[in-house]
């Protein structure tokens, strides 16, 4: 796990018409789970891509720890991200689905691979699914295996975009718990975007409120809340 910082982080379409990010600075904590919230169009998903690597920034600067990873490979990067489509490869079991990331990010052997995506398994109580593929498993379960993926990589960051959104009202509950758990046992360093704002208020560590590619206010939950 490691420190992220963005520093004036920018993001372009359109040959400027369009600032989606616009010079955006943040410091997330090693293991500090911040939340983020704003409306829909603020820059919220496109924040996150430049962080994994999946889009170039337009101008500032990405660091995980002391290192400069603006301008490297999405692959080399120690970032996991979790989507709200889950985003599992549909023809491969749900031990294949965790293994790929391990090795992608790491020299491991084979049966070392399967080992650690079992240990993980068993935290995420998905230990019975590993042969599954994942149309036969619930909304619920399909979560837990995208968490799963990430979290057996033992990345320096964490991205989430609306994990929980698919889900149903109750299941959204227990996730919630679930990742907390994690947060709590692991030290994850993550950057957490929901527009759930109970979500984010009991989640964060502290809360970063963006609008219009701007950060509009962070701090502890108590204090955004409080003068908003
Ligand atoms: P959020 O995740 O908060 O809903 P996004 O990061 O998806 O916001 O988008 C921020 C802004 O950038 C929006 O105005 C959106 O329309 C625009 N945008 C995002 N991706 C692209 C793209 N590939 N091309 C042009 N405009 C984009
Ligand atoms: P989100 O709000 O979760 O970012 P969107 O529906 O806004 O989801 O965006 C989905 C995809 O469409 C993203 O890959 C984004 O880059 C792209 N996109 C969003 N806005 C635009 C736009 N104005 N022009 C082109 N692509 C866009």
């Amino acid at each position: 796990m490691a420190r992220l910082t963005l520093e004036t982080l920018r993001k372009e379409y359109d040959r400027g018409r369009v600032v989606a990010v616009e010079d955006l600075s943040l410091d997330v904590d090693d293991g500090e789970f911040i939340t983020v919230v704003g409306p829909s169009g603020c820059g919220k998903s496109t924040t996150l891509r430049m962080v994994a690597g999946l889009e170039s920034p337009s101008g500032g600067t990405i660091r995980i720890g002391e290192e400069d990873v603006t301008d490297q490979n999405a692959r080399k990067r120690d970032v996991a991200m979790v989507f709200q489509n889950y985003a599992l490869y549909p023809h491969k079991t749900v031990m294949e689905n965790m293994a790929f990331g391990l090795r992608m990010s790491t020299d491991l052997s084979k049966d070392a691979r399967r080992e650690r995506v079992r240990e993980t398994a068993e935290m995420m109580g998905i230990e019975d699914l590993l042969d599954d593929k994942p149309d036969e498993l619930s909304g619920g379960q399909k979560q837990r295996v995208a968490l799963g993926r990430a979290i057996v990589r033992e990345p320096d960051v964490f991205l989430f975009d609306e994990p929980l959104s698919n889900l149903d009202a109750k299941l959204r509950t227990t996730m919630r718990t679930e990742i907390q758990r994690l947060q709590n046992e692991l030290g994850i360093t993550s950057l957490y975007v929901t527009h759930d704002q109970e979500e984010a208020m009991t989640m964060g560590d502290r809360i970063v409120i963006l609008k219009d590619g701007n950060l509009q206010q962070v701090g502890r939950p108590k204090d955004v809340y409080e003068n908003p």
